[in-house]
Order: C-alpha cells, then structure tokens, then sequence
C-alpha cells in the first residue's frame, strides 16, 4: 500500500505537469515556516516548485531601534515588560537578557495587571506582533484608557501585514508565484483582508496535512491561470475576519509608515498608536531618541532570507557562526525565525 507520503507526492508531480515551469512560493507565517520544516514536507514538493520562507516572524523583524529604544526606558528605571523571544534579539545597545529589572511577559495582559498593582511604578508593555497580537493589544490599551491608568503606556512595534505582502508580490527578484497565507493573521483580517492580492493565495492552518493541500490548492490555482484568495481554514478564519477585534485595533491604532527589520522602512507597514491616545503612548511619554546605526550584524543575510532572495542554508554563517545557541542575526533568534527553523529540523525526512 501507497504511503501518504508517496500519494502526495504523486498528486504534486501531476500538477506539476501541468504548470511547465519553475514557481517560486513563500510561506509568509513564522509558525508555518516551523511546521513545513517540522514536518520535512518541502521534501515532498516537486523539483520545479520552491517553497521560501517569508518575513512572517514578528520577532525576526521587530527593528534594531525598537530594541534599543526599549533597553533605554529600562534603564532609566521604567519597569519594561518585554516577551521572552526579544530578549536575545540585537540592538545597537545590545541585548535585553543583559538588562537587570526587566518585566519578562507571556501576555500583554501581565504589563497591565503589574501597573496596576503598583500604582507609583511607571509600566511600559514594549509590544511586538502582528495582527492578531495588535488586537490583544488594542484590548490592553482599552482598560487602561477606561481605567483611567496614568502610569502604564505601550511601546508600539505591532506590524501590518498586508502592505508588505503587497511588496513581496511585485518584488521581480523573488519572482513569487503564490503565497501560503498566515491563518492567525487570516483569523483577524479575514479572506477579505487578503483580497486583491496580485498574486494567488491559500489561507492555511499549520497542520502538515493542512498545509500540503493548502500548496495543492495554490499550485492547482498557478496551474490554471487563477488569481484569488482561497480559505483552508474555515474553522478560524472568516470572510470578514473579527469585527470586535478590528474594531480595537481601528479605535487604537493607525497604519504608518515603519521599518521592519531586514526590509527597512515600509510604507503603512506599521501600527501606530493614535494621537489621541498618545498619553499611552510611550514613544511620546518619553525621550527616546537613539541613533541606531542600520545595517545588519556583520555577515548576517537575514534581510535576503526574509525577502526570499536567499534561503538560509545559503548563508554562509548557518550552522557554523550562527547557530541557535550563538545566533548572530534575528532569524536564528526566535524559535520561529527560517534560520532557527530550517537549522533544528535539517535532517528531517519524510
Ligand atoms: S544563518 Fe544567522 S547570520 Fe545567516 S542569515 Fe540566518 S540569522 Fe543571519
């Protein structure tokens, strides 16, 4: 009897027929990213269809100057409350797990529930994220803003998703074909906020089943000349995506230009607090002005990676200079990062 393995490999090669050509297609969800190399099933994929990584990790691309900005409020005192995936990230200043007094969270929740037990504390949630991370955030800002709380305010780096796969679509280098879209993000934004994509699309879950007909789905797509965007994930993710939830955001947040790490400065590729609430605002609550130098650490090819133009074995550093135990750029970092990914799961095979 036929493996699964050997049966979706026959299913691959006979799309693959039909395509008569070479795609490019990038997975743009840091946990996809995990679960494609958990799960070896690139192996699966047929030689003229390439599945890169994209820049979907919100701790590989969170910016130099964020982490800097944050290592300046701890130390002038500000209880920061950060999430433990930033703590080996670089910035110009260094490294957050080589601060004293940091506020290690799990949750934004944890930040607000410190300010509020102690009143006489200045309190900074130092946030980054996407989407869906933006919403737990805008939440947070909510009771803060109702209760009224005068020592608690958010250092913002929440990412929007959208503009950047706009970017990457018409990116002639990386010559995508199709993109395997983040269902978390998806359970947000909805189908709709993925339409209009100039490329195909499939929102997917992160089981390996899932994922491999989420890519059957998307070659069938690129096979026949169709352009839209599909939905593999009914069970999270609507048409209209959470209304609640972009209520908040849309109450708290504003689109504006932002840099991501390794892509640079990209235009409405951030959230930004609103004006109006810029009391909780901590880049206007405090001087934060630091001159972070741009530029990736020496070597590091993490800004190629996240654009697909490099996959990470083709780095010279990987697995050598850079490994998870000594990463010299973001992409290592994070358990969800392509480098950290593609270096824990190397010898899987289906
Ligand atoms: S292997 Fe390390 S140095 Fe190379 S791109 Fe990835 S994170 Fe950067």
């Amino acid at each position: 009897m036929k493996t699964a393995a050997t049966l979706w490999r026959e299913v691959f090669l006979h799309i693959s027929a039909k395509l008569r050509r070479s795609v490019n297609l990038m997975e743009v969800c840091g946990s996809h990213s995990m679960a494609v190399a958990r799960s070896g099933l690139r192996a699966l994929l047929p030689d003229n269809v390439k599945l890169l990584s994209g820049p979907g990790c919100p701790v590989c691309v969170s910016a130099s100057s964020f982490i800097d900005r944050t290592i300046l409020l701890n130390r002038r005192g500000v209880k920061t409350a950060v999430f433990g995936d930033l703590l080996k990230i670089p910035g110009s200043l260094g490294k957050l797990r080589d601060e004293n007094g940091l506020l290690v969270i799990y949750s934004p929740e944890e930040a607000l529930e410190f300010a509020r037990r102690h009143p006489h504390t200045e309190t900074v949630l130092a946030a980054v994220g996407f989407e869906p991370t933006a919403a737990v955030g805008a939440a947070v800002l909510d009771s803060a803003v109702r209760e009224g709380l005068t020592n608690f305010s958010v250092l913002c780096d929440f990412k929007h998703l959208r503009p950047v796969l706009d970017e990457l679509a018409s990116d002639p280098k990386t010559a995508l074909s199709g993109f395997l879209l983040p269902g978390h993000v998806g359970s947000i934004i909805g189908v709709s906020g993925y339409r209009n994509l100039s490329l195909p699309g499939v929102v997917s879950g992160f089981e390996p089943e899932n994922i491999l007909y989420s890519l059957k789905m998307l070659l069938e797509m690129i096979a026949d000349g169709e352009c839209s965007v599909k939905n593999n994930y009914p069970q999270l993710v609507a048409e209209e995506g959470n209304r609640t939830a972009l209520q908040l955001i849309d109450r708290y947040f504003t689109a504006a230009d932002g840099e991501w790490r390794g892509l640079g400065m990209v235009p409405g590729g951030c959230w930004k607090i609103r004006d109006e609430y810029a009391a909780f605002d901590a880049a206007c609550k405090y001087d934060l002005k630091v001159e972070t130098p741009a530029g990736a650490p020496s070597g590091c090819r993490c800004g190629e990676i996240l654009r697909g133009y490099l996959t990470p074995e083709e780095c010279p550093l990987f697995g050598s200079a850079c490994t998870p135990e000594n990463p010299v750029g973001s992409c290592m970092v994070s358990s969800e990062g392509a480098c950290a990914a593609a270096y824990h799961y190397r010898q899987v095979a289906i």
